[in-house]
């Protein structure tokens, strides 16, 4: 891993709110630093506005009140470009959502090509070695028919890690996965966090959280109620984070 005691803050969140338009309020002065290279795992009930959050780092959101910035670059400044900055910042989902009618290594290209205007050379090279990296050297010419759930969500992660995002969100990526298929999406999350990849992950997986995270954060009803390493956090005696664990754990 990096030095994370001399690296700098990527993500910075002061005081964020968010109100829907129909009157919810998902995030309630949320303020969450990130450094280079961190891993923080987020947990929370249902409905706690972990997705919100997510949402607003990479611009899927706006936010109603508070500021974001991201390698120095405040979100809400009209002279930031928007498509810039989330080409930076990836995104995983639950649902992987590959084009059905690209094979693994068409997905993987895709993006690299028509944004960053890559050669087809380039992409290629790029997009095998990635696909290599998830463990899928042997099903690059697969279409996602032929893949099972968590190759889809490795060739997922394989093309954000395309574009060379310089912090990678996971919204509860192994949620929608057989049982048996959820390890092997982990422990590529795993690898790419042992490599110093920055990561915000939103997880039910409180293995992964404990062994990976450097920080864990709890939200409940739009807040941020708790943010500890991963040692404090579970032998923390929050009356909040107790009761969820316990339905959880
Ligand atoms: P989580 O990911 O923790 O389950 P979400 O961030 O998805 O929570 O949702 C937080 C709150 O915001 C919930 O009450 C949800 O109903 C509400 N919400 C989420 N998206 C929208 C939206 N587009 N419009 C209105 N309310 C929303
Ligand atoms: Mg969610």
């Amino acid at each position: 891993m990096t030095d994370k005691a001399v690296s700098k803050p990527l993500i910075v969140a002061q005081q964020v709110n968010k109100i829907f338009t129909n009157g919810c309020q998902a995030l309630k002065d949320v303020s969450l630093t990130i450094c280079e290279g961190e891993v923080v795992v987020i947990i929370g009930p249902s409905g706690s506005g972990k997705s919100t959050f997510l949402r607003t780092l990479n611009q899927l959101e706006t936010i109603s009140s508070g500021t974001i910035c991201i390698d120095g670059i405040d979100l809400a400044d009209k002279r930031t470009n928007i498509n810039k900055l989330r080409e930076e910042v990836g995104m995983v989902f639950q649902s992987f959502n590959l084009f059905p009618h690209k094979t693994a290594l068409g997905n993987v290209m895709l993006a690299p090509m028509k944004v960053l205007g890559q050669s087809k050379g380039q992409a290629l090279e790029s997009a095998r070695n990635l696909l290599y990296r998830v463990g899928l050297h042997d099903r690059m010419d697969h279409y996602p028919s032929r893949l099972s759930g968590g190759q889809q969500q490795r060739v997922a992660i394989a093309r954000s890690l395309a574009m060379k995002p310089k912090v990678l969100l996971f919204d509860e990526p192994t949620s929608a996965l057989d049982p048996e298929m959820v390890g092997e999406v982990l422990d590529v999350m795993k690898e790419l966090a042992q490599e110093g990849m920055t990561m915000v992950v939103v997880t039910h997986e409180m293995g992964f959280a404990r062994e990976v995270a450097d920080r864990l954060v709890f939200m409940e009803e739009g807040e941020l109620i708790l943010e500890e390493t991963p040692e404090r956090f579970f032998n923390s005696s929050h009356p909040r984070l107790q009761r969820f664990l316990g339905q959880v754990l």
